[in-house]
């Protein structure tokens, strides 16, 4: 783990956590605002007012303009924006990965970036898109892991941060193996890119793809910065798979487009009669007024930073009392391509449950995905471990009857356990008093589990619903 980056505190495989920089330590997941140098929609110093603690600006563009290069040179990338906390620079990378040419040499635009004092600089890599073929995706991950390996070598930047970023497009295997080669080099941040045309299309399912590549090539203890990721709709998703830093350029972007952010998707100014939201543009503001404020774009960026910022908040309280997953439940239930994400993170289970600490606050059972949660999947690898004799009832909860050697209660979906450990975790879980096909599936499946491990023991199954409608559930979920 390099030494910037601590954890404190777990949950699934996100993590809270502080990363330290010369310019200050900010507590993570953490949202770093884009700051244009040319158009400041919000001043950064106001930025920090709203809750911003790091912010991340274009050292390419401020390169490209001889008055912002000269001041930044003199006085420093700090100054040049009014912001005293950290700051991180990109590289030009996304102008590159838009224009397909600039202007600047890998090597000159890292020197510069130090040359301005950036507290996380970043090598110019090249940002493959998704879906090219797999022979350019492969060139261009040589290129990249060529200049990052350079950069390192080179890098004098004494404590101040340097960021590998992650490449590969949309083949796993490639964010795989770029990430370990990342990690063997050594770098303070590893921001996996060119993932924004994947959420701007909402291919969330295939971005989950390649977060958990990635994450699987770096280990647990590299702080992860999702480049571009900046809707807070999937903040919990990204924080889920262990992202740390985020970015938003959406905020000013969206309210340029007259684009109002919610943390369940995105609406339009126009089709809003109310405005649910009670940070300081829209406590007292009707859509009507906002629309036809002469200020709307900045007020529209001060909503969508706030409630960007909101969201991050509200993922750290989640990581913190051991509840992202149901944050993440609800984020995902806003639209049909982010529940393929959160279902593609049920895919990762297993690597999941290995990062998960096992205690935590009582679960709550929402639904079919809940059934893929680490603690249903725990909980099924360890059933084997319940040694039985003689006669066995399993039966619904609650239900005590005399005569049998062992009594088990029975609870989607986790399926049969020993009475005694009814107030335990994870079968103190709420779960709805209707079960369904997901959630049976995974009881019977580890009831079957339990019967095969003791064949010796005589099983008397007697549930509430019946067997034969529980079972058409479990065929339909099939
Ligand atoms: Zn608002």
């Amino acid at each position: 783990m390099p030494d910037c980056f601590e954890i404190f505190n777990k949950d699934l495989a996100g993590r809270i956590g502080r990363l330290r920089t010369p310019h200050g330590s900010v507590e993570t997941p953490a949202l770093m605002p884009v700051v244009n140098p040319h158009l400041r929609l919000i001043e950064p110093a106001d930025l920090k007012k709203m809750g911003a603690e790091i912010l991340i600006t274009n050292s390419y563009i401020i390169s490209q303009d001889p008055e912002l290069r000269e001041f930044a040179e003199r006085k420093g990338v700090h100054r040049l924006l009014g912001f005293d906390g950290p700051v991180m620079t990109d590289s030009g990378a996304f102008q590159l990965s838009v224009y397909g040419d600039i202007e600047v040499l890998p090597l000159e635009i890292l020197d510069f970036q130090r040359s301005i004092g950036s507290d996380i600089s970043v090598p110019l890599d090249i940002p493959t898109p998704p879906d090219v073929s797999r022979p350019r995706a492969e060139a261009e991950l040589v290129e990249t892991v060529r200049r990052l390996s350079e950069a390192r070598e080179r890098w004098d930047g004494g404590d101040r941060l340097l960021a590998g970023p992650i490449q590969g497009s949309t083949y796993a295997d490639l964010r795989f193996a770029a990430a370990r080669k990342v990690r063997e080099l050594g770098f303070d941040l590893c921001p996996i890119g060119a993932v924004v045309p994947l959420m701007e299309a909402y291919r969330f399912r295939d971005l989950v793809e390649v977060v958990a590549a990635s994450k699987k090539g770096l280990g647990p203890g590299s702080p992860v910065h999702l480049f571009g990721a900046g809707h807070p709709m999937m903040f919990s998703l990204a924080a889920a798979l262990g992202c740390d830093l985020f970015d938003s350029a959406a905020y000013a972007l969206y309210a340029r487009a007259g684009r109002y952010l919610t943390p369940s998707g995105t609406r339009h100014l126009e089709d809003l009669r109310y405005l649910p939201c009670c940070c300081d543009v829209c406590r007292d503001r009707s859509p009507e007024d906002l629309a036809t404020d002469p200020d709307k774009t900045a007020l529209l960026a001060r909503h969508n930073l706030a409630v960007s910022l909101a969201e991050i908040r509200e993922v750290r309280q989640s990581i913190w009392e051991g509840s992202l997953w149901e944050l993440v439940e609800r984020r995902c239930k806003s639209h049909p391509r982010i529940l393929d994400g959160l279902r593609a993170l049920g895919s990762h289970a297993i690597w999941i449950e290995g990062l998960d600490p096992v205690s935590r606050s009582t679960c709550f059972y929402l639904g079919p995905e809940s059934a893929k949660r680490p603690e249903v999947l725990r909980y099924g690898s360890r059933i084997e471990r319940i040694e039985l004799s003689g006669r066995v009832l399993v039966a619904d909860r609650g239900v005590d009857e005399e005569g049998y050697d062992h009594v088990l209660w029975f609870l989607p979906p986790f399926g049969p356990y020993p009475k005694e450990l009814a107030e335990t975790a994870p079968l103190n879980s709420e779960v709805p008093e209707a079960s369904d096909g997901a959630g049976l599936y995974e009881a019977y499946a580890n009831l079957k589990r339990l019967m095969e491990a003791n064949p010796d023991a005589t099983f008397e199954v007697r549930l509430r619903d019946p067997p034969k409608l529980q079972k058409e559930a479990m065929e339909a979920e099939r």
